[in-house]
């Protein structure tokens, strides 16, 4: 017989643009760290769908706010005030330890909002010459898919054939304070980077790496402003990841996982003479900030708090990268990674990322390569041990028989 699984891969590969290439699964329901396809085998979620779904899925308290709020008002547009959207981003703000919010929904736009911010501050505050802003970016960054973004990607595979692009962005190798300040005009407004670099396979700078450019930012009156879209609310053992070097960012792009695990919202955070760049008429998003989002933004936010998500995984984090660390296979040739955020680098002349994914896959546990030879492991925060140490015997199990 025909599965549900095969049957649903077929219809989606018939009508669905081919912009992914999922592994050949079928997902019809979730919970916590489990999820299972349409015939009913059980696989565990080690991907937490881009970190997407920290809180796990089907999370009760998100799930209680948000039938609670959608039954009362979803969607009003910024049009009028709700009574859900300050106490959300009050609540960021205290966080964040930053002045004011701008509440987007998918995380590109968090960063197109911190672009469009940092540009006005170049002109307004500093005092940059019309239309010669520039934004420093690092070599491999992910920061979204609109052109814009793209535009200032090194990745080919992003950008080919979307041109022209922006200009106004120099990319400058990740991980090097020293080369970052060397790229610092008078015209700089501001440093982009990921705190770790995600799609880039985990990439974890040096160690002090940001606190030296929140101090190139402080000496050359430039902002840092840090996308933490994917490190940020937990995901590496801290709120944020840049606490690990005590620094504050000038503006800070948050998004995913501060949707619950249940629907898009992203928000930029930013010191006051930042987001104070924005008035009436100059940025803007019609579902940005609905009744609905800051709901369940605030819920998300409830739950990783009171349920101690950050300390567990820091603390699940450090068991699953010393177990990582300790498998002997000639398959694994680096491990990197903070908190429940680790990337595995295979050996490309034993197997492809892809295809010890797909074996992990037959095993029951899901995860995803990044590039052709990084295995990303991010479960959600609510990963319950034992489940992580099977996770991890499977995948040790993988690689001894390859
Ligand atoms: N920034 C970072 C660091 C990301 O990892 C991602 C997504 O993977 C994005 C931005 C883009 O987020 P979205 O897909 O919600 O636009």
């Amino acid at each position: 017989r025909t599965s549900i699984n095969a049957d649903a891969i077929a219809v989606e590969k018939r009508w669905c643009a081919q912009n992914y290439k999922p592994l050949p699964v079928v997902i019809t329901r979730a919970e916590g760290a489990w999820m299972w396809d349409g015939d009913g085998k059980r696989y565990l979620d080690m991907m937490a769908a881009y970190s997407a779904v920290n809180t796990g899925h089907g999370h009760p308290r998100i799930l209680a706010a948000l039938t609670d709020q959608v039954s009362k008002v979803a969607v009003i547009s910024r049009a009028f005030h709700s009574d859900k959207l300050g106490p959300f981003l009050e609540r960021l703000c205290r966080l964040t330890g930053l002045d004011g919010a701008c509440p987007m929904n998918t995380g590109a736009e968090a960063v197109e909002t911190a672009i469009k911010a940092a540009r006005r501050w170049a002109y307004r505050v500093k005092g940059v010459a019309a239309d010669q802003a520039e934004i420093l970016v690092a070599d491999g960054n992910f920061h979204g898919r609109t052109t814009t973004i793209v535009g200032f990607s090194s990745e080919p595979a992003y950008r080919d054939g979307f041109g022209p692009f922006a200009g106004g962005f120099r990319i400058v190798p990740f991980g090097d304070a020293a080369a970052m300040e060397a790229a610092i005009t008078p015209n700089t407004a501001a440093i982009l980077v990921e705190p770790i670099q995600g799609e880039a396979g985990i990439i974890v700078p040096p160690d002090g790496y940001l606190r030296r450019l929140r101090d190139i930012c402080d000496r050359h009156n430039v902002l840092l402003i840090l996308d933490e879209i994917q490190s940020g609310l937990g995901r590496t053992g801290h709120w944020f990841a840049h606490q690990h070097d005590g620094i504050r960012p000038d503006g800070l792009c948050l998004g995913k996982a501060l949707g619950g695990g249940v629907m898009p919202v992203s928000a930029f955070v930013a010191r006051r003479d930042v987001i104070d760049m924005f008035g009436p008429g100059s940025h803007g998003s019609t579902f940005g900030g609905s009744p609905l989002a800051a709901a369940v933004g605030l819920a998300a936010l409830d739950t990783i708090a009171d349920e101690g998500l950050v300390e567990r995984s820091a603390t699940l984090g450090a068991h699953m990268l010393s177990r990582l660390r300790a498998i002997r296979s000639p398959a694994i040739t680096a491990v990197r990674g903070r908190g429940l955020w680790v990337g595995v680098e295979i050996d490309p002349s034993i197997a492809s990322a892809r295809h010890v994914c797909e074996l992990l896959m037959r095993q029951g546990v899901l995860s995803k390569e990044t590039h052709d030879t990084t295995i990303r492991f991010a479960p959600p925060l609510v990963i319950d041990h034992a489940d992580l140490d099977w996770a991890l015997d499977r995948f040790a199990d993988t690689l001894s028989h390859l």
